[in-house]
């Protein structure tokens, strides 16, 4: 993201856990104060052995609360103040523990209570010893903490408190602070008042009553899409095809089953709309004449049916008058920047996402995904492999940017449609 570091602000609450990294804590909450952010630091038991709360105190300008609840003003209920304050919750360095306390919802001390109460980002930057790092049970953990859009930086391979070398090392405090400001920067607005019309899930287009030609698109990608820019402050209609997933509180949905459904919605939600991200895996084909009744076996030749186009919904999309960022997905099986490349100009959107589908990669029914973001303007991104939460985060990034980057070039709008 190339918004300004702290950009309309930004509460950062800094929780130190257990580790022999802890001191380098106040080298990152020094360089988050350099860059204008507000930080207050929150100490578990373990973390406060390591280094003082009058240290961070001096070095945040705030009060700190030990893990011990050893809070100087308890009708403050600091633990729901505090989790309200902050547009960030970082924990730096993350102890195995705490990581497990988070991925669990346990609360039993004030760091872990008051992480129950936040809304906003979470980063954190787990340290320890490379075989606790590599147990399953804390990757397992960390998975769990991905999987609900929690960015995890690090850790680094290095020289251990051990004395061992391996993974485990807390990230360079300069990696952490990014890490942070490039949450903040993604929050703090940039998707203010933006209307969003995101499509997820497959389309199914019946043969007779009980036959179906449809795919295994699973709808999770275009879910965390539009659960992503709901975070982000964008208002969001997401147009959800043959999936029975449940969409994320705060979205307006709207089912569809058939190509021609959501086609209908579509240009329904999105003649006001500022931005549309078409993440449906929409049948390219259905019957030209769908039976009334159930269709017979045939006999040893099989079955021959009679199959049309379906409308292809990125052409309407793009045909309807009125100015809109259009954002489709290409799911290739092979080559996939080169026909993202091409689908980009082709389907004249101005971001096409590529992503390889079958054979054993992420793709349509997995939770993670890696994918190559390209934009009308020559802009270019990979992300993943990376649970889908992570890789809509980065889609947004890049419409975001290539946003800034088209009004810079014509103040007007960002695209001309038709
Ligand atoms: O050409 P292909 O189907 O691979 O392009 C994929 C993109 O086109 C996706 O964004 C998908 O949602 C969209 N699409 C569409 N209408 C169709 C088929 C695909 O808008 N009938």
């Amino acid at each position: 993201m190339s918004t300004a570091p702290g950009a309309g602000g930004g509460r950062v609450l800094l929780a130190v856990t257990g580790s022999i990294a802890a001191y380098k804590a106040c080298e990152v909450l020094r360089r988050l104060r350099d860059r204008g952010l507000d930080v207050r630091v929150a100490l578990t038991p373990a973390g406060a052995e390591f280094v003082s709360a009058t240290t961070f105190a001096a070095l945040s300008g705030h009060r700190v609360i030990d893990g011990n609840f050893t809070d100087p003003a308890p009708e403050d209920v600091a633990h729901v103040r505090w989790g309200e304050w902050c547009d960030l919750f970082c924990v730096a360095p993350a102890s195995a523990d705490f990581l497990g306390k988070m991925a669990l919802g346990i609360a039993d001390d004030f760091p872990s209570t008051v992480h129950l109460a936040v809304r906003g980002e979470v980063v954190v930057a787990p340290a320890m010893e490379d075989r606790m790092w590599e147990h399953p049970a804390v990757q397992a953990n960390v998975a769990t903490l991905r999987q609900r859009g929690v960015t995890v930086v690090g850790p680094d391979r290095g020289a251990l408190a051990s004395g061992r070398e391996g993974a485990g090392r807390l990230a360079d405090p300069d990696r952490i602070v990014a890490a942070i400001v490039d949450r903040l920067a993604s929050r703090t607005g940039a998707l203010a008042g933006v209307r969003v019309v995101v499509s997820a899930g497959p389309t199914r287009e019946h043969l007779d009553p009980v036959r179906v030609l449809t795919n295994p698109s699973s709808g999770k990608m275009g879910f965390a899409v539009a659960e992503v820019a709901h975070r982000r402050g964008a208002d969001v209609t997401l147009v959800a095809g043959a999936t029975s997933l449940e969409p994320p509180p705060g979205v307006t949905a709207r089912r569809v089953i058939t190509g021609e459904e959501m086609l209908r919605a579509l240009l329904d939600a999105a003649s006001s709309a500022d931005v549309v991200v078409m993440a449906a895996a929409v049948s390219d084909f259905r019957a030209r004449q769908p039976l009334a009744e159930k269709l017979g076996k045939g006999d040893e030749r099989g079955l021959q049916l009679d199959l049309e186009r379906t409308p292809d919904i990125l052409e309407s999309l793009a045909d309807l008058p009125g100015t809109r960022v259009l954002v489709g997905f290409a799911a290739e099986t092979s080559d996939v920047e080169a026909k993202t490349a091409e689908k980009l100009v082709a389907k004249e959107c101005d971001l096409m996402v590529g992503n390889r589908v079958g054979g054993d990669s992420g793709g349509f029914e997995s939770d993670d995904n890696e994918v190559v973001i390209l934009d009308r303007l020559g802009g270019r991104r990979v992300a993943g492999p990376a649970p889908k939460a992570e890789i809509a985060a980065i889609v947004w990034d890049a419409v975001v940017d290539f946003m800034e980057r088209a009004s810079d070039e014509s103040p007007e709008s960002p695209r001309k449609a038709g």
